[in-house]
């Protein structure tokens, strides 16, 4: 490609994005066409008809990039903002969720290595997080973790025992691995599997409701303030254990979840 081409247009969301220089951004980006790469946008940050509105976290965009081969910084020639999803930032409790979809993009996937099903499915999890109400957050976020979990290959075992198959009762409580894929039952379980987290069955049936669910049903799917918590940490859990460290994300929403059940028991 010659130094004269623009480059490459695609639709592209950032995750990462910090000032360089007097006027110009590094970005992490995911985008459509490639999967997650860095750019850099010279003169980003002054008036300029190619490069329209500096990055933001979780924006989505239309990047046209200069891929610089052997290099790891690519080039932005062109950048069009489609959407910033502004409701995402007057309320904290969706902030934080687009915070964990940006992050589990970033540190889940190679660079330059496309899918573009777990694309989809941020750009739809954010627009239905931009409009979510307080109680639906945590809903449309499980179903995020669950279908991105299922796409890396691994999708907690929730309809029954992870090892042996045998379906769990739609009423009981449940014990999940996150070592062994999903729930242990009673006879699977032998006399050591670390880490272990119980879930009631409430918690149970959300899950299974959260992942079977599209994005605009999820919105309408509260959740109980009491299960929340338990969720999460299977969540955070399951998703810990395919990327081998704890998200930065998880602690916030940890946090809210456990402010909104507290809340709840005043
Ligand atoms: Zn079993």
């Amino acid at each position: 490609m010659s130094a004269k081409d623009p480059g490459e247009t695609t639709p592209a969301l950032v995750l990462k994005r910090q000032d360089y220089s007097e006027n110009s951004q590094i970005a992490r980006l995911m985008t459509r066409m490639r999967g997650k790469a860095s750019v850099l946008a010279k003169g980003i940050r002054k008036p300029n008809p190619e490069l329209l509105g500096a990055f933001d976290l979780a924006q989505l965009g239309e990047a046209t990039i200069r891929w610089r081969k052997g290099d790891s910084l690519h080039l932005v020639t062109r950048w069009r903002v489609v959407t910033g999803f502004p409701g995402l930032r007057n309320a904290l409790g969706r902030f934080y969720a687009a915070c964990h979809v940006t992050e589990v993009l970033c540190e889940g996937h190679r660079d330059l290595d496309p899918d573009t099903a777990a694309f989809d499915l941020a750009v739809e999890t954010l627009a239905a997080l931009e409009i979510a109400e307080p109680t639906a957050v945590p809903a449309v976020t499980a179903r995020f973790d669950l279908r991105w979990l299922a796409g890396a290959g691994f999708a907690p075992v929730l309809d029954g025992c992870a090892v042996c198959a045998k379906p769990a009762p739609p009423k009981a409580a449940v014990k999940i691995s996150p070592g062994r894929g999903g729930i242990v039952c009673g006879d699977c379980l032998g006399g050591t599997t670390p880490g272990l987290i119980p879930l009631a069955s409430a918690g149970r049936r959300f899950l299974l409701a959260a992942r079977d669910a599209s994005a605009a049903d999820a919105l309408g799917l509260p959740a109980d303030a009491a299960d929340i918590v338990a969720v999460r940490r299977v969540l955070d859990a399951a998703l810990e254990h395919v990327m081998e460290k704890e998200l930065k994300s998880a602690r916030f929403l940890r946090e809210i979840d456990v402010q909104r059940a507290s809340d709840a028991l005043v």
